[in-house]
């Protein structure tokens, strides 16, 4: 068997800068610090914020909203993905501080969707439905649209003079560039900026390139930019997303297998490495190599 360790996999800047200021507030002070949502899309990271007594917010389970209504003393943290305009505000009350762990990038792509909303463009936004990254932006706007499949360009109006399309930052590049320019055979006059961040952008290029007969993916199923790193490369038939070692199964490989291994923006480096060593010395022939190794939460961060 052999290993390809896909360049560049992991972390990218965005998710280190976020856990960066978690871990400062957490240093710096003692009261009840909070996060508004997953810092990142893996439930690894949460767990090792717990040890760390940092309260995950469960979005799923109530909205942002709620939560700041609640909440009267500590530091709350808003996570890479951005917020809305009413999250700043709703967090601006007395006790309470906020840090924005907002990534730059994302920050970037919001401030020119403000410029060409406040010019009077429609805008069209391709994202993911629930996405806290795409909700950020819908939830801030009026005359946006969120854009998933064709089907949601064929239900617009045909009637769209100012138009002006952006992007999700973690999305496919290759299915974005596809809708683009779809909206723009229907809408010609269509202004775009394409907002794939470089990181995801750098990942998705590097597994176009990989030539092996399986892939694994260190990532959490909630992450898109992981799950966009699985489905990319066609060529490749023997696909599977891991949270960590354990979720390994040997019967998945042959003696012959080249196995290529990479991990999404919000794996923790420690649960790819390990993966990578594990396979590293895996002999199909030989049980005693099949012992997988455990994840010591306290390496997480
Ligand atoms: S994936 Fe891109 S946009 Fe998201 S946090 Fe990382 S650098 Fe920022």
């Amino acid at each position: 068997m052999k290993v390809i360790k896909v360049s560049p996999r992991g972390y990218c800047k965005g998710v280190v800068r976020a856990i960066n200021l978690v871990k400062e507030a957490r240093n710096t002070y003692e009261g009840p610090i909070y996060i508004l949502g997953l810092i990142v899309h893996n439930t690894f990271v949460k767990a090792a914020l717990e040890e760390y007594h940092i309260i995950t917010l469960d979005t799923s389970k109530k909205s942002k909203e709620s939560y700041l209504n609640e909440i009267n003393e500590g530091i709350i943290i808003f996570t890479a993905h951005g917020v809305s305009k009413k999250i700043y505000e709703l967090a601006n009350k007395p006790n309470v501080k906020y840090i924005d762990a907002s990534c730059l990038d994302v920050l970037k792509t919001q401030q020119l969707i403000k410029q060409k909303h406040d010019d009077g463009y429609t805008i069209l936004y391709i994202g993911k439905k629930n996405h806290p990254e795409a909700e950020a932006v819908v939830n801030s706007f009026d005359n946006i649209h969120l854009i998933h499949s064709k089907d949601d360009i064929d239900a617009l109006s045909s009637n769209l003079n100012k138009l002006y399309i952006t992007n999700q930052t973690t999305m496919s590049i290759y299915d974005t560039k596809e809708l683009i320019s779809y909206i723009k055979s229907k809408y010609p006059h269509a202004e775009f900026d394409l907002e794939i961040c470089d990181a995801t952008k750098i990942r998705q290029e590097a597994i176009m390139q990989v030539n092996a007969d399986v892939l694994i993916v260190v990532g959490d199923k909630l992450s898109n930019n992981s799950n966009k790193l699985l489905e990319l490369n066609k060529n490749i038939t023997r696909k599977y997303m891991i949270n960590c070692v354990s979720d390994i199964n040997v019967s998945w490989f042959t003696p012959e297998d080249t196995i290529a291994v990479t991990s999404g923006a919000s794996t923790p480096t420690y649960l790819t490495n390990q993966v990578i060593n594990y396979l590293e010395q895996l002999d199909i022939s030989d049980e005693s190599t099949h012992l997988k190794p455990s994840v010591e939460i306290s390496k997480i961060l």
